[in-house]
């Protein structure tokens, strides 16, 4: 079955998945038309496990040095390899710290393992959304085994301080887990001293079904699915070499653009330009942090109107925006996350999440404020249904 695409669209929800780069779909192309099982001895087969060890390097790179990289299926299969593998299969005497904004991917996980007998502190942000370092430590006990922090939060793109986090576990056991998935590609990643940090290709340009989780050398996980010693053995079965390959040169080619000065400027400016164009529009549109947040991701709240519905009607108009989590898309209850920073039900419905890449131009941004502002005045001359 072939899914046909109208090019005409304007797709503006990177932080749900973003677009495959044409460099990853030749790699995965080319490593997938040919035969062959990276175990296997023979010339074929070693072809395939030469591929994935050099993605392994360049994912590697891409990750900092002097980390091993374990491929898995995305970010959700990371986070949960991560977690459960460094616990060894025990959930005697363990407890874990989060925060409560943490992606669905993390907090399904701890809710079915506090119901398993561990024990979970999640950790309040501040207003602004971002964690406060000195709240965790007042939470650290001998038994935490684990600290699991994001990097940037997939609704509102504010950037956590998980330097500070891995500070205040200097000087403990606990190990930390770093979710990544939304800062991969777009802000560097050696600088941040974690045990464990997941990351999933298809959030910069590599293809859905593929991720990677960086383990601090040394550190050896329980592995979850058995058989084969692939994967160092903490993740049996065959492994995506296409994917692998693909993801790598996603990862190389955000390192050429997306990840240079120039391209973080390049961003910067468009995410100025957004907020320039807002202030112009004929009604109230308010950012929803003034923390330190991802340049390429805007949430926004429209008082007094409805995120979702908004999201519909720039979706008739040929624009694909988000109202939060791909994950929860179809919900109608609040965001958690903004709900956790002490927005009210009415101001968490009315958010609305656009998230660009480095191809964006200003001609798209201005067209997509003019659509807000038609569709905007259009539910409003429409008036009662879709108001709050
Ligand atoms: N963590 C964060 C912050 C995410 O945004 C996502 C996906 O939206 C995930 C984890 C899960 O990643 P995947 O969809 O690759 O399983």
């Amino acid at each position: 079955m072939v899914i046909s695409v109208n090019n005409h669209r304007l797709y503006l929800d990177y932080a749900a998945s973003a677009p495959l780069k044409k460099s990853a779909q030749d790699a995965w192309n080319s490593a997938h038309c040919h035969p062959g099982n990276p175990s296997s001895v023979h010339s074929d087969g070693r072809l395939h496990s030469d591929l994935l060890e050099k993605s392994r390097q360049i994912i590697s790179r891409f990750l900092g040095e002097n980390y091993d990289v374990v491929f898995t299926s995305g970010g959700t299969e990371s986070i949960i390899v991560a977690v459960l593998g460094s616990l060894n299969n025990s959930l005697e005497n363990t407890h874990i710290i989060a925060s409560e904004i943490e992606h669905s991917a993390v907090l399904g996980l701890l809710e079915r393992l506090e119901r398993g007998g561990a024990c979970i502190t999640l950790i309040k942000p501040q207003p602004n959304g971002q964690i406060c370092p000195a709240d965790l430590a007042k939470e650290l006990r001998p038994e935490t085994k684990l600290v699991c922090i994001q990097h940037a939060n997939n609704e509102t793109g504010v950037i956590q301080p998980v330097a500070d986090v891995a500070e205040v576990l200097r000087n403990h056991n606990a190990l930390l887990l770093v979710d990544a998935v939304q800062t991969a590609g777009k802000l560097a990643l050696p600088p941040i001293d974690a045990d464990l940090l997941a990351i999933s290709a298809h959030k910069f340009g590599g293809p859905r079904g593929i991720g990677a989780l960086r383990v601090r050398k040394g550190l050896s996980l329980y592995p979850l699915i058995i058989g084969g010693s692939h994967e160092g053995g903490v993740r049996a079965g065959t492994q995506n070499v296409a994917g692998a390959a693909a993801m790598a040169a996603a990862a190389e080619e955000c390192m050429r653009n997306e990840l240079t000065s120039t391209g973080r400027e390049h961003m910067v400016k468009l995410r100025e330009y957004w907020e320039q164009g807002i202030t112009k529009l004929p009604f109230k549109i308010l950012p929803v942090s003034s923390a330190p947040t991802l340049p390429e991701t805007l949430c926004v709240l429209i008082p007094e109107m409805r995120g979702d519905t908004i999201a519909d009607g720039l979706d008739l108009m040929g624009i694909s925006v988000s109202t939060g989590s791909a994950c929860h898309a179809a919900e109608t209850v609040p965001s958690h996350v903004l709900s956790a920073m002490g927005y009210g039900h009415q101001d968490a419905m009315s958010a609305l999440r656009i998230s660009f890449g480095i191809n964006l131009t200003q001609t798209d941004i201005d067209h997509s404020l003019l659509s807000l502002k038609q569709v905007v005045e259009r539910i409003r001359a429409t008036a009662g249904s879709a108001t709050l």
